[in-house]
């Protein structure tokens, strides 16, 4: 059923962003970096893909030499609630430029189970060393409120650096095509560095943005797996 939530939560968000004018293209990779964040839900789908595609080995020998350098002190639904409560706070270290080890030849080598991260970057001109992504504020808004939700429906689980979550998940026995090729140090590692997923505490769009924000999230809410609203499912009833 959760999985079933996420990719339908993927394709409403991808049908909502469809018609933005962004210079965004197949082949332009340098938003690719080692600062993907995401939760256990969409690591889980990452490593099936990746079994299905027999990449297990490749895939190990990515997680094993790419080790995040700087990780969040905080989850995003961390961050909302102190915002919400009026606390000073600081989401962590973010810089690692470096690029994604599952980028090659700037294709990304897992793009149909991309997180949610992935799928939310865009630019309203194309990036380059002095360009950084141009992303309107209307949109980042609706995209954190969405990543809010995806971390709502991941809680109790792992959040963190993509390059912490998929080791971390490799000792489920599911996971056992990648975690045989993985050195189980760094999977242990990888455990103690990962967050807890945590659930919405509200969302920090402005009424300036509410225009942008609310109708993409009624969409979401409104939408039906297996007859029951999507707000229902998040809401546990
Ligand atoms: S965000 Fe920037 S680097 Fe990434 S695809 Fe868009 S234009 Fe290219
Ligand atoms: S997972 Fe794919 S889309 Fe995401 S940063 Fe890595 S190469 Fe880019």
């Amino acid at each position: 059923m959760k999985d079933q939530l996420l990719t339908t939560i993927y394709t409403l968000f991808t049908d909502w962003n469809s018609s933005k004018n962004i210079a965004c293209c197949k082949g332009c990779s340098a938003c690719c970096t080692q600062n993907v964040t995401m939760t256990a839900l969409e690591g889980e789908i990452i490593l099936r893909f990746i079994h299905k595609a027999d990449m297990d080995k490749w895939f190990a020998e990515k997680l094993q030499e790419n080790r995040p350098q700087h990780r969040p002190k905080m989850t995003t639904n961390d961050f909302a609630r102190a915002c919400l409560q009026g606390k000073n706070v600081e989401i962590g270290e973010i810089s690692n430029q470096a690029p994604c080890p599952f980028l090659e030849e700037n294709f990304c080598q897992i793009y149909p189970a991309r997180p949610f991260s992935c799928r939310m970057m865009i630019s309203e001109k194309t990036c380059s060393t002095g360009q950084p992504a141009l992303i309107p504020g209307h949109y980042l808004a609706a995209s954190t409120a969405v990543s809010q939700i995806i971390e709502h429906l991941g809680q109790k689980e792992y959040w963190g650096n993509m390059l912490d979550i998929l080791p971390a998940l490799c000792d489920i026995s599911e996971h056992s095509g990648t975690a045989q090729h993985l050195n189980t140090t760094i999977m242990m590692q990888a455990r103690m560095q990962t967050l807890t997923a945590k659930p919405l505490p509200g969302f920090l769009f402005t009424e300036d943005e509410d225009q942008t924000v609310s109708p993409l999230l009624n969409t979401i809410f409104n939408a039906r797996i297996d007859g029951k609203r999507i707000e229902d499912i998040l809401n546990g009833k």
